[in-house]
């Protein structure tokens, strides 16, 4: 059967418990659970709303097909019928939670955006591997499409990039410039950080080198860690550089 439309046992388990708990419901719950793998407070946008949009719909919304969405113009996250499952729901969510999902934000989130999708694919790996094991296995050994929200070649590179990062730096301190917080800058946060690990500052050089903020990122982990980055992000098995038990938390 064809990958992009085969699905996990858990996949009819996981569609009861959104029929039981209402959409709003499994956000709320989602919510939740991603406090509790982060150990940080999860805020989302006052008055945000939940849908399940049919494939045509979400094509019409957004020019492609998409498992699920979050806009900020809406103020909503949309999920298209029978394309998405858990993963889909914890990436959308932490997205809904993000600095990027503030307006104030949306002038840097448009040139850093393969960093912002690689950023909320790796914590939603995160969050699997603490809360849901056996979709962390699905999503780490690729088995299905469906449970993973996004692995393009360019985001999975950014996300074995974050994986080394967080060798080095911990995941709650990377999930910390991510997650919105009303008392904190982001781009203070960001300079803090990057002064903490002696890393060079990758944003920058992304804007002035129009290069994606990926790239950006792999040329600023390999300066610093040499090759053991590299061959983390280049050339080690997925599961073996998404190992979060060898990160730091
Ligand atoms: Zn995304």
């Amino acid at each position: 059967m064809d990958y992009s439309k085969r699905r996990p046992r858990c996949y009819a388990d996981f569609h009861s418990l959104v029929r039981r708990a209402g959409l709003q419901g499994i956000v709320e719950k989602c919510r939740a659970h991603i406090e509790q793998a982060l150990k940080l407070p999860i805020t989302l946008p006052e008055g945000l709303s939940a849908h399940e949009l049919t494939e045509r719909d979400i094509i019409m919304l957004k020019g492609y097909s998409v498992h699920g969405e979050y806009s900020l113009e809406d103020n909503a996250l949309y999920f298209t019928r029978g394309q998405w499952c858990r993963p889909t729901l914890v990436h959308e969510v932490l997205h809904a939670a993000s600095y990027f999902a503030r307006n104030e934000y949306a002038d840097i989130s448009g040139g850093i955006m393969t960093l912002i999708e690689s950023l909320t694919e790796f914590l939603t790996g995160y969050v699997l591997y603490r809360e849901h094991p056996v979709c962390f296995q699905n999503w780490v050994h690729k088995r299905y499409r469906i449970c993973s929200a996004s692995l393009l070649p360019i985001y999975e590179r950014g996300v074995r990039a974050l994986a080394v990062l967080c060798r080095h730096a911990s995941i709650q301190e990377v999930a910390a410039l991510y997650l919105w917080r009303s008392e904190k800058n982001w781009l203070e946060a960001y300079k803090e950080f990057i002064a903490r690990h002696g890393l060079r500052d990758f944003i920058k050089e992304c804007l002035r080198r129009r290069i994606s903020a990926v790239a950006a990122l792999v040329d600023a982990l390999t300066e610093a860690y040499g090759e053991e980055a590299a061959e983390l992000i280049y050339e080690a098995p997925f599961e073996i550089t998404l190992d979060f038990a060898k990160m730091e938390t």
